[in-house]
């Protein structure tokens, strides 16, 4: 077991938040409309386990107001009046894995593709021609196919296009990620899914990814092979989105206090409608209004975390949500390998529910007297 393992793994632990978090749903009751408020008065955009609990409590609710108009504020302060946009390339969606709540598990009957790299290449011209310049790169857990070096070759492709490209794949070792950092890949998101282990392990029955402790433990390592960007998130509806949000806001802490070098962001996955899924059986689906709270706890609990927000979400929602803390979002996506050269049988992931094009996004960022931001850094 490494260090680095053992310090966060201890962190959850010995504070009871890896798993099913009775106590803490307990805790959450007992806080006050004055503990909200003495929370909101507290210097933001700093972050204490005490202070996020009042934030994501249910007496906060009374209080989402105040707190989106400290969130847009503290927002506008860090970053200004931008959001940054960039776009998926789905690559592969083999998977080894079973996800029981995602259309390309492995025992899923869903149609499959591969992209060779020429064909990914070819998605990636899609894409830059709609002016992106941030591109997020996402398999299934398929090595045998996407491994680095096919990684590491499409990103020397796309790096004259692109200033920004990143990964969202399955999990890697240190050794794996220097690789791709060597490569020109500059970011890893990674969700941890859920941080409750008994959920874990019934949501992650097969695969790889059934290994909590490893899932928890690699955003460490994407940190030490200096990865300038570090996504991390819960899918929302697998286990109580408070006690989740009390959980992230423990790992990105522990992050930020050891890899100054990284920046660390936030995404806000909901479990939408899949091949074979049908979102509503899963007990602990997040509303609206607790999507909005946890955005508005999190950025007043992390002033300088990117907050990132998919096309999972509606357009209206999304239009609302880019004034309370939203920093990046995606746009025009397909979520099917090949699904933006041509039409596909492929089957997506998930469902989208934004499906407006990227110029219409772009619009609505400036209708909301904001800077759509295409890029937002030079590669040395
Ligand atoms: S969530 Fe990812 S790892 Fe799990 S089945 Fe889907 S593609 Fe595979």
């Amino acid at each position: 077991m490494s260090t680095h393992r053992v310090d966060i793994y201890s962190i959850l632990s010995e504070k009871g938040l890896d798993g099913d978090c009775a106590a803490w749903k307990e805790r959450l009751d007992e806080i006050s409309a004055r503990d909200v408020e003495r929370a909101l008065g507290q210097r933001a955009g700093s972050h204490s386990l005490d202070r996020l609990l009042a934030l994501v409590s249910p007496a906060a609710e009374g209080y989402l107001e105040d707190m989106a108009q400290a969130a847009r504020r503290l927002t506008v302060q860090r970053f200004g009046r931008t959001i940054r946009l960039y776009a998926p390339l789905y690559l592969s969606n083999y998977c080894v894995n079973s996800c029981l709540y995602c259309g390309f598990n492995r025992d899923s009957d869903c149609e499959r593709r591969r992209l060779s790299v020429e064909e990914a290449v070819g998605e990636a011209e899609v894409i830059a021609g709609e002016g992106f310049r941030d591109i997020l790169l996402v398999s299934s857990e398929d090595r045998e196919f996407v491994d680095v070096d096919y990684l590491s070759r499409l990103a020397g492709e796309l790096r004259g296009a692109f200033d920004s490209i990143s990964v969202e794949i399955y999990q890697m070792t240190a050794e794996e990620y220097g690789r791709l950092f060597a490569a020109g890949i500059d970011g890893v998101t990674l969700y941890q899914e859920t941080y409750d282990r008994r959920a874990y392990r019934q949501y992650h029955p097969g695969g790889p990814k059934a290994d909590y402790d490893n899932r928890l433990a690699t955003p460490d390592y994407i940190a030490a092979a200096g990865m300038r960007q570090i996504g991390l998130g819960a899918l929302l509806g697998l286990a109580d989105w408070r006690c989740e949000t009390l959980a992230l806001g423990e790992h990105a802490n522990y992050l930020i206090k050891r890899y100054w070098r990284s920046q660390v962001s936030f995404s806000f996955p909901r479990l939408r409608p899949a091949h074979r899924v049908d979102g509503l059986q899963f007990r602990h689906l997040a509303s609206d209004k607790d999507l909005v709270q946890m955005i508005t706890a999190l950025r007043l609990c992390f002033a300088d975390a990117g907050l990132v927000l998919s096309t999972r979400e509606g357009a209206e929602l999304r239009d609302h949500l880019i004034k309370l803390g939203i920093t990046k979002m995606s746009a025009g996506s397909k979520t099917t390998p090949g699904g933006y050269s041509h039409e596909t049988d492929a089957t997506e992931q998930f469902r989208i529910d934004d499906d407006r094009s990227p110029a219409q996004v772009a619009e609505m960022i400036k209708t909301a007297g904001a800077e759509p931001v295409w890029k937002d850094w030079e590669r040395p």
